[in-house]
Formats: C-alpha cells, sequence, structure tokens
C-alpha cells in the first residue's frame, strides 16, 4: 500500500481522479502537491481550483515558472505552455472533485485509522483535544486550524504518509451533500457528530435542515465504522435514528456511555469533572473553562475509546490540551479584571451555551459586561436570533450590553424586553467605540465577555482591552 510523494506518477493521479491526459510522461513522478502557485515548488503538482476571488488557473503558467512538473486543470482551459513542453497537463471536469477524489484514493492507500468529528459548534476545540490524547501513543496527523471544507480536507489528507497511524480532521459545511462528500473522502473509521445548532440557517432552513445535513456523515460512513454522538442533543439523536445504526453517545446526561458529572470550576481557571465509562470513573483536569468544554472532552474522550486507547491517555491527553486563541479565551487583565475572550466565531446556539459557562467565572461584587457583534448566515431567523440573543444576555444578568453590527437595534430590544435599562445597552460604530465603551464602565474585579462571527473580528476588542489594561494574575 501507502501512496508516497516523490513515488505517484502521473497515471496514478490520472486513473484516481478519472481525468484526460493533455501532455507530458505518464511515468513522471511528483515531489508533491500545491494549489497556491507562490508557494509552488519544484517538480510539484499544480493544482488550478477555482475560488471566491481567484481562479487558479489564471495562476497556471506563474506555477509552471515556479518549477511544478504538472498541473490539473478544468476540461477546456488551454495551457499557455510554449516555454516549457514537457509539462504534465491532466485535465477534468471539475478541478474541486478531482483534488476529493485523489484525497480519497490517497487516504485509502493508508492504513491510519481516520476520525472525523462535525457540529455545529466545537469542531475545532474537539479536534486538538482529540489529537493531543492519540498523540500520547500514535503519531498523528490533523487538520490544521479549521481546514475543513472541500479543500481543507483534501489537503490534510495529501499530507498521511506511511508512518502514520491516527488522522483526525473536522468536518464543516454550509449546504446540504457537503457532509456527504467530505465522509466519502475521508472514510472515517470513528465518526463524531457534537451538536446540532443554530448555524448556517442561511443554506439550511431550520434546525432540522441542520440536523439532516450533519447525520450524512452517519449515511456515508462504513458499516464498520464507529458512530459518536450527543445524546443530550434531542434533535440530533432523532434526525440520527433514522439510520438505525448503533452508536456510542456522550454527554451530561444519564445513560450516556461516556458520561461527565461533577463539573467544578478549578482554582487555576480550568474546569474539572468526572469521567465515567465503562463502569469507572476518573477524575479530569481541564486547562480550559467552561461546560461546553467538557462536553468536547467527552466527545473526545467517547472518540478515543472507540480506538481502544487507554484511559492514562485520555485522561493525561485531556489534562495536557491548553486552549484555541479566541476560543473561549480566559485573560486576565489587571485590577482583577477578566477578559473572556469568544471572539473567533458566533451563533446563537454558542452564545447560549458559553453564557452558561461564562456565569460561574464573574465575581459577586463585579458587574458581567458583555460585548456582542453580529451573528451571521441566519437568512430570515436573523431578526429573531438577534433579540433573543439580547434576551439571553439580559437574562444573564449582565450590567452592560456593547452592541456591534446591523442588528443593534435587534439586540437592543431584546435586552429591554429581558428587562434591562436602556441606558445600560450600548450600541457602538466601531471597534474603537466599543472598546471606549467598556473601559469607561468596567471595574475592578468585573469579567468582560466578548462575542461576535468572524466577519466582525471582534479580536480587535480584544486586543484593545489588553493593550489597555494589561495582564493581571489568574485567581478565578
Ligand atoms: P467550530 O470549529 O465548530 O467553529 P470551535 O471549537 O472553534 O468550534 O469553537 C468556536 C466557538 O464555539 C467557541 O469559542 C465557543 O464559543 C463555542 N463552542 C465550542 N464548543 C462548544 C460546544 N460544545 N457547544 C456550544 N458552543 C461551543
Amino acid at each position: 500500500m501507502s501512496a508516497e510523494w516523490g513515488k505517484v506518477s502521473s497515471k496514478e493521479i490520472l486513473a484516481a481522479v478519472k481525468g484526460r491526459m493533455v501532455s507530458g510522461d505518464p511515468k513522471l513522478c511528483f515531489s508533491g502537491f500545491n494549489s497556491d502557485s507562490r508557494a509552488t515548488d519544484q517538480g510539484e503538482i499544480f493544482w488550478a481550483l477555482k475560488g471566491d476571488r481567484f481562479d487558479g488557473h489564471d495562476f497556471v503558467s506563474r506555477a509552471v515558472q515556479q518549477g511544478a512538473s504538472g498541473v490539473v486543470i478544468q476540461e477546456g482551459f488551454q495551457v499557455p505552455l510554449e516555454e516549457s513542453p514537457h509539462t504534465v497537463v491532466i485535465a477534468v471536469n471539475d478541478t474541486l472533485r478531482a483534488l476529493g477524489d485523489l484525497a480519497a484514493w490517497w487516504r485509502r492507500q493508508h492504513a491510519a485509522r481516520v476520525v472525523a468529528i462535525t457540529g455545529s459548534s466545537g469542531k475545532t476545540t474537539t479536534k486538538e483535544m482529540t489529537a493531543a490524547i492519540l498523540e500520547k501513543g500514535n503519531k498523528t496527523l490533523k487538520n490544521q486550524g479549521n481546514y475543513n471544507n472541500l479543500i481543507g480536507l483534501p489537503v490534510t489528507l495529501l499530507k498521511l504518509v506511511e508512518t502514520h497511524e491516527r488522522v483526525v480532521v473536522e468536518m464543516g459545511m454550509n449546504h446540504k451533500g457537503e457532509i456527504a462528500r467530505l465522509t466519502e473522502i475521508a472514510a472515517p473509521d470513528v465518526a463524531a457528530i457534537l451538536n446540532v445548532g443554530m448555524v448556517h440557517l442561511e443554506g439550511l432552513g431550520d434546525m432540522d435542515g441542520v440536523a439532516e445535513a450533519k447525520t450524512e456523515m452517519i449515511e456515508k460512513s462504513s458499516p464498520e465504522a464507529k458512530i459518536v454522538l450527543n445524546g443530550d442533543d434531542g434533535v440530533l439523536m432523532k434526525h440520527a435514528a433514522r439510520f438505525g445504526r448503533e452508536s456510542i453517545t456522550f454527554g451530561l446526561g444519564e445513560g450516556n456511555h461516556i458520561r461527565g458529572t461533577h463539573i467544578q470550576n478549578r482554582e487555576s481557571g480550568g474546569v474539572g469533572f468526572d469521567l465515567t465509562f465503562d463502569g469507572t470513573t476518573w477524575p479530569v483536569k481541564l486547562g480550559v473553562p467552561g461546560t461546553h468544554n467538557v462536553k468536547n472532552a467527552l466527545a473526545a474522550a467517547a472518540i478515543a475509546w472507540c480506538l481502544n486507547e487507554p484511559p492514562g491517555h485520555i485522561i493525561k491527553g485531556l489534562g495536557a490540551f491548553q486552549g484555541i486563541k479566541g476560543r473561549f479565551q480566559t485573560i486576565p487583565l489587571e485590577n482583577d479584571i477578566l477578559l473572556i475572550d469568544d471572539t473567533y466565531n458566533a451563533n446563537p446556539s454558542a452564545l447560549k451555551t458559553t453564557l452558561h459557562s461564562a456565569a460561574p467565572l464573574v465575581k459577586k461584587d463585579g458587574q458581567f459586561i458583555v460585548g456582542l457583534g453580529d451573528m451571521g448566515e441566519l437568512g430570515e431567523a436573523a431578526v429573531s436570533a438577534h433579540q433573543e440573543a439580547g434576551k439571553r444576555i439580559a437574562d444573564s444578568g449582565a450590567s452592560w450590553l456593547f452592541a456591534m453590527g446591523t442588528h443593534v437595534e435587534d439586540v437592543k430590544e431584546g435586552a429591554i424586553d429581558g428587562g434591562m435599562s436602556l441606558n445600560r445597552v450600548v450600541i457602538a460604530k466601531s471597534h474603537d467605540e466599543m472598546i471606549r465603551g467598556i473601559i469607561q464602565k468596567v471595574k475592578p474585579k468585573d469579567t468582560v465577555f466578548l462575542k461576535g462571527s468572524r466577519m466582525m473580528q471582534f479580536e480587535k476588542v480584544s486586543e484593545g482591552l489588553q493593550n489597555h489594561f494589561g495582564p493581571g494574575f489568574p485567581d478565578r
């Protein structure tokens, strides 16, 4: 088995992608794969992909000048190769589809066991936690950052080498059929669905639409694959039941195979809980806070359990995980102010969960200040979701709410409906305005929670506050 860069030939690639050889030597081997012409190295095969802003076909000549010895292009495209007539040219109907086909073939040439993780929230965190466990005993490949789409997943799988024993990949989506295709490509041995939330409603309509799209993972996984599900998520479990597959469930509720109980905040800032599986209970100490992270840890433990990882690896791996920038990061500032930087992204379900996670971190004699940016891709549900968000923030006991984006009036309406007084809801027109507003209102011992969709770039607010206050000492 085992395909390997340096040894894989044009002929093999041609067969994997079901393409047409336009020119070049079928025996020629490539040193690697690249879809970025600027980064293409000598001897690589350049893949021309069409993105939202660029079309890789415009960069074929540049990639060849950089040393690419082969190119994959869409049928009909005329390759300008006067200066390098020996370049291998493979034409396909759809270069993105072909990339997935190559990755699917590549994955099947390797013996590593593959874990795939999807869900509306917590994918990257759970991927990192899972990898932290698996790395204890196995050489593990994981996707970088949130490379979880039809380009990111193949790019990750094409990094597989013979010595890898485990692969952990996330799968993201914003329309129907995407998870099905990603699952086909990755052929997971363990397929995990974390939750179903109000995300990408623009493309999927409602929560049932999201659940249907997520459970494509079950539909497309092989009958031998282990299915891991959040047993506490009613919508997910209802939709998963349609496939009649056995599953391993995780969650806080009774009856889950892998269960978390006795959640407590640790003095060091993380969260502790008891992890029960196989009739035995182990204490786990996470370096990150929040009940949502306990759920992510339970998912990672369930995945590891399916791969027969020893409990010691699970406990130690979870303990070693230190969090990821912008994902509910707790940052102590001067004057005993705690900043919770959850600026990486936002959707209504994650807001609900993370407000819950933030509550125990707020000091009794300190204020809770929330900075909220628009939540994107909600389609028709956008207005009501932002009103609901304002109400939730009011219900969480927030002393001040700073809102920014196109839905500020909806957020405000919800907050007032939830009982906040008008002068406690501040609309900010820019990051700077929000930073200045928060600085004015914040007092020692307060907690500031920041959340907004990626497009809102709320990390700028986080950086502004960190620059103003400087680091403090962790004590909660
Ligand atoms: P994803 O990769 O699915 O976008 P991340 O792990 O990057 O998820 O986390 C993004 C944000 O989602 C976090 O900052 C937090 O606000 C929220 N989140 C993380 N895990 C969960 C969970 N299990 N349930 C609800 N919200 C979560």
